[in-house]
């Protein structure tokens, strides 16, 4: 772990951690690897399989693989880059982002244990700890402001098994002090578990202190909407303790990644650099341009975000604030109109949820991936009726989409003379 409220770009560098792994080649010595699409593995000795049933070989012992719902080959390397891109000493691939969420939670948690959450989260994941865990298995979950650290202290002390919370959070984008939250749960013997999903390769949260990481990587990992993933970050002991025949969640809830989808996802990773870097770029123009006009717009690297120097401590430098900015129109009925404009006339983006694509995408959080949240809790969480989260991309031109989003603020009203707008 580095020191606290910091990260060593010079001790650790994402990119350069991928890119110094053992590249794994294809068959017939092709440049990318194989996909190795089967479900089940032969061995030339029947003894070898009941050492395999007995957890004595496997992929990192002997290289020996079982059956593809335990380990698969071609998925084992994208959670070996996973794992390098995250600095974890390991990481596996799940078939989506609530199923990485959820086997943490039934791997670390028993009846009776109780969470501490983030109370702004993506919705699904809200209404996993509000309303799922409780009745199916009685893990209570209490949600707390995590910038408040005064709170977070004094709800570890009623103990809790898992902290979680989003290292950028949906929709609201606060910025999760990692370090210091890692260092209040570990004081009280819980777990930091850290859903990364909006700031792959600009922040580590395993190098700030948390013991697990999660990513939807349908978003910005995967980055063309078109696959549904996920994938868990941790030690080797805890991502080998999923795959436990008796007690392990993947093994026995069985949410694999196929190996074909392993592939692609790994085929993506060497340019999500670039992609960060391109979203983050542009979301910050807009957002600055936005604000210089009296907009209420939240984005991380705007030097009024209240975690605005938290995130330059504790970021990497060459990607930016991030691809997300939440723009408050007032009501709901301005939001839609704003993005009907922005999609219909303008063709600036597309009305959908999900983020982390090449192009813009925009939904109105609260009546839609928020709406599991009652009234109150949207409201504790700063989550507006008018929030419309923007994920912006980076088709088209920087310039072109800019007109467009001003054209379409114009034709709402809110912004009657951009002329005097200089940046
Ligand atoms: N975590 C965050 C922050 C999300 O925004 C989402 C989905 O929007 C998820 C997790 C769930 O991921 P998936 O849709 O891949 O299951």
């Amino acid at each position: 772990m580095t020191a606290p409220n910091t990260v060593d770009n010079r001790a650790f560098h994402p990119l350069e951690s991928l890119a110094s792994m053992r590249h794994e080649f294809g068959e017939h010595g092709g440049v990318n690897m194989s996909i190795e699409a089967s479900t089940t593995f032969t061995v030339m000795k029947a003894g070898t399989l009941p050492e395999m049933f007995q957890g004595r070989l496997g992929p990192e012992a002997g290289g020996c693989y079982l059956y593809g719902r335990h380990f698969n080959p071609t998925v084992y390397v994208l959670g070996r880059e996973l794992a390098a891109l995250e600095g974890a000493q390991a990481a596996y691939g799940t078939a989506s982002g609530m199923s990485a969420i959820t086997a943490v939670v039934m791997q670390c948690c028993e009846p009776g244990d109780r969470v501490l959450a983030a109370n702004s989260l993506y919705g699904g994941t809200y209404a996993l700890f509000h309303d799922f865990l409780p009745r199916k298995t009685h893990v209570e979950t209490m949600f707390v402001d995590i910038a408040d650290h005064i709170a977070v202290e004094a709800a570890c002390m009623h103990g809790v098994k898992l902290v979680y919370l989003e290292s950028m959070s949906n929709p609201t984008l606060v910025v999760a002090d990692i370090p210091r939250i890692a260092g209040i749960a570990h004081r009280h013997g819980a777990k930091l578990v850290v859903d990364n999903t909006f700031a792959p390769l600009i922040l580590s949260p395993v190098k700030l202190g948390a013991d697990i990481v999660v990513h939807s990587v349908t978003k910005f990992i995967n980055g063309a909407s078109d696959i549904i993933a996920g994938a868990i970050c941790g030690s080797h002991e805890f991502i080998g303790s999923l795959m436990d025949l008796h007690t392990g969640a993947l093994m026995l809830m069985g949410p694999t990644m196929d190996p074909r989808v392993a592939f692609e996802i790994s085929l993506r990773l060497p340019h999500l650099g670039l992609r960060m870097a391109e979203h983050s770029r542009r979301a910050l123009v807009f957002s600055q341009r936005l604000a210089d006009r009296g907009m209420d717009v939240i984005y991380p690297g705007l030097t009024s975000h209240p975690q605005h120097q938290l995130l330059k401590q504790i970021a990497h430098p060459d990607f930016g604030s991030g691809g997300l900015l939440s723009l408050d129109l007032g009501t709901t009925a301005r939001a839609y109109q704003l993005m009907e404009l922005l999609q219909n006339n303008d063709r600036f983006g597309y009305i959908a949820v999900s983020l982390g694509y090449f192009d813009t995408l925009m939904s109105c959080s609260a009546s839609t991936t928020s709406s599991e949240m009652g009234e109150a809790d949207l409201r504790s969480a700063g989550i507006s009726p008018g929030l419309v989260r923007i994920s912006v991309g980076y088709t088209g031109s920087l310039e072109q989409r800019w007109r467009q989003l001003e054209d379409a603020l114009k034709q709402l009203g809110d912004v009657q003379d951009f002329a005097m707008g200089t940046t």
